[in-house]
């Protein structure tokens, strides 16, 4: 094979390993901020198989922000809420309308399509994806770059990259190379997977569990007529040749109390999870996301959301060391803020399916009568859809490094606060319906400033005349030129006269529920990372949380 060699120089600082939905999120977001990568997959058309196809809200506001929701909602089928039954009888029900987000519900879209617009908005962007290009080996060379060698139907070709990331999937050749540890276990159930076309009543807008002896049938509608089923199949990984329509229909038989009737059976997957989670995502100069970084079961069907939530997190954070805007210190924090998420997704698939699965007949009873009691007191309605959809979940470990109590520390923080409905340094941002907006015409707190970019909002202080511009002197001083600065005229703290400079504006809030959606009283000024998290809570007066978060991570993006 010939060996291609080029210089340094000029290769993209970025190498993507894997253009699933994790790399082609993250090269989005890198070119979005102006910043090209090279992204590579081995293979050499996207997968056909409908793999991760549940899309919770959050993760609709991340397609949103990439410029691709619009069309995702038109291809794909909404779903409303989900009910979990037990041996034939419901237990309770959630529903994901009236979620803080401006998606109440959630959407299911193969992950080819999925792939599809996301490959589409890169190349709108500027970038795009080489196919037919695999990764043999990554290792680290003597100036401490990652030194990779790829293969493609050309030949094989041997350079360094400033920055490795491994989006290659769940065994991930960038993981193995960087020696990075991936700890877990094989999970005790063999899946079964199939999309088929049936007859039943169940609605279309909405997701079944049917928990049954010791085993689950997960029903969910699909776009076009199909469905999809996900069972629990014994011990071992079930071989989809040993598993005919009549076979899955016997089972689907004795698992729910609703008749359903297979017509086709459009495709079958059988498999065992090796759920677990990388020691590290990142290492010097290699970072992992998505399935290269966490795996665990289909139970929650949170894949997709978590590759996604990965990609924003890192993508920012890149884009700003790139730009040399930042120092590399900060890509710690996406280690921080996204391992602990991560590990609590695969913690809460484990406890879903182990849940789903109990073997005791005494165990079982009383995890219905709990299911049953807390869906009775609105424990389930308040507590679920915004876990499920993944608009609660914060990154309470920040972007400024800490020792381990610190750190300790800052999650117990966010706990606290999330149980109480405050906000906190690393929660997402609230994105409540704006004053003047009504349902022809709805403008959410989120539309105010471009995705991909920071912004502060603030309030006046307490008895400031409404001509009185120097009270914001001390926060102009603190925030770059070019970033945002939203004033919220509000009762009792009017925002009348702000800095005559374009990038600050005064919007009304006279109904409050910018406001109270933050807690914010007069004086208070919040900084709003590009990912729609906070970057920092404080005092319009005396800025010093604004002005540590923009000495963190340098100015606008
Ligand atoms: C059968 C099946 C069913 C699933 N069902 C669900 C579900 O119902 N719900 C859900 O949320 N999730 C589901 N998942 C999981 C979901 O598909 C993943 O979480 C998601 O694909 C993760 O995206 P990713 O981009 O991190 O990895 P992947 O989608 O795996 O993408 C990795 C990419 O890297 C490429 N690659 C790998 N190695 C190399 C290399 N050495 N060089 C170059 N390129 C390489 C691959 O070709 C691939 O395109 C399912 C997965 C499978 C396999």
């Amino acid at each position: 094979m010939a060996t291609l060699s080029q210089p340094h120089s000029s290769w993209p600082s970025v190498l993507v390993v894997g253009a699933g939905p994790t790399g082609l999120a993250l090269a989005c977001e890198l070119h979005r901020a102006n910043v090209p990568c090279r992204v590579i997959d081995a293979a050499i058309e996207h997968g056909t198989r409908s793999k991760g196809i549940a899309i919770w809200p959050r993760s609709l506001e991340i397609l949103r922000d990439l410029g691709v929701a619009d069309e995702a909602a038109e291809r794909g089928l909404p779903v409303r809420g989900g009910s979990l039954w037990s041996q034939g009888r419901p237990l309770t029900s959630f529903d994901l309308a009236g979620l803080d987000s401006r998606y109440g519900w959630g959407l299911v879209l193969p992950q080819p399509e999925t792939e599809e617009l996301l490959e589409r908005r890169l190349v709108e962007l500027g970038g795009k994806v080489e196919k037919g290009v695999r990764l043999v080996q990554a290792r680290t060379s003597v100036s401490g770059l990652p030194t990779v060698t790829l293969e493609s139907a050309d030949g094989q070709e041997t350079t360094e990259v400033d920055w490795l990331v491994g989006c290659d999937g769940p065994a991930s050749q960038v993981r193995a190379d960087a020696g990075i540890a991936m700890s877990g276990e094989l999970e005790q159930y063999g899946w079964l997977l199939a999309d088929v076309r049936l007859r039943t009543g169940l609605p279309r807008d909405w997701i079944n569990w049917f928990l049954h002896a010791n085993a689950v049938l997960h029903v969910l509608p699909m776009p076009g007529d199909q469905w999809r089923l996900t069972m629990t199949v014994g011990a071992q990984r079930p071989d989809p040749a040993e598993w005919p329509m009549a076979r899955v229909q016997q089972l689907v038989t004795a698992r729910s109390p609703v008749p359903i009737t297979l017509t086709s059976l459009e495709w079958l997957s059988g498999f065992r999870v090796r759920q677990g989670i990388a020691a590290r995502f990142r290492s010097g100069r290699v970072l992992l996301a998505g399935d290269a970084a966490h795996v665990h079961s289909p139970a929650g069907a949170q894949g997709v959301n978590a590759a996604l939530q990965d990609a924003v997190n890192l993508g920012w954070k890149l884009a700003k060391v790139c730009r040399g805007e930042a120092p590399d210190v900060l890509l710690d924090s996406y280690d921080a803020e996204r391992r602990p998420a991560a590990s609590l997704t695969v913690l809460m698939a484990d406890r879903m399916t182990k849940g789903a699965t109990l073997s005791s007949r005494f165990a079982r009873s009383a995890r219905d009568r709990l299911w049953s009691n807390a869906g009775r007191r609105g424990v389930v309605q308040r507590a679920l859809p915004p876990v499920v959809s993944g608009v609660r979940q914060g990154h309470p470990a920040g972007l400024v490094p800490a020792s381990a109590p610190r750190l300790v520390a800052r999650h117990a923080r966010g706990l606290l606060a999330t149980v109480v409905g405050r906000p906190y340094v690393g929660a997402r941002l609230p994105d409540p319906l704006l004053d003047g907006s009504g349902p022809a015409t709805p403008h959410r707190l989120w539309d105010l400033w471009p995705a991909g970019t920071p912004a502060v909002l603030a309030w006046a202080g307490r008895g400031r005349r409404w001509d009185e511009v120097d009270g914001f002197t001390a926060l102009y001083r603190a925030v770059p030129r070019d970033v945002p600065v939203i004033v919220f005229d509000s009762p009792g703290v009017p925002a009348d006269a702000i800095p005559d400079t374009p990038a600050w504006q005064v919007v009304p809030d006279y109904a409050g529920v910018v406001r109270r959606s933050l807690h914010a009283g007069p004086d208070t000024a919040v900084v709003v990372r590009p990912d729609r998290y906070l970057g920092g809570i404080g005092r319009a007066s005396t800025p010093a949380a604004i002005r540590a978060y923009f000495q963190t991570v340098g100015g606008a993006c």
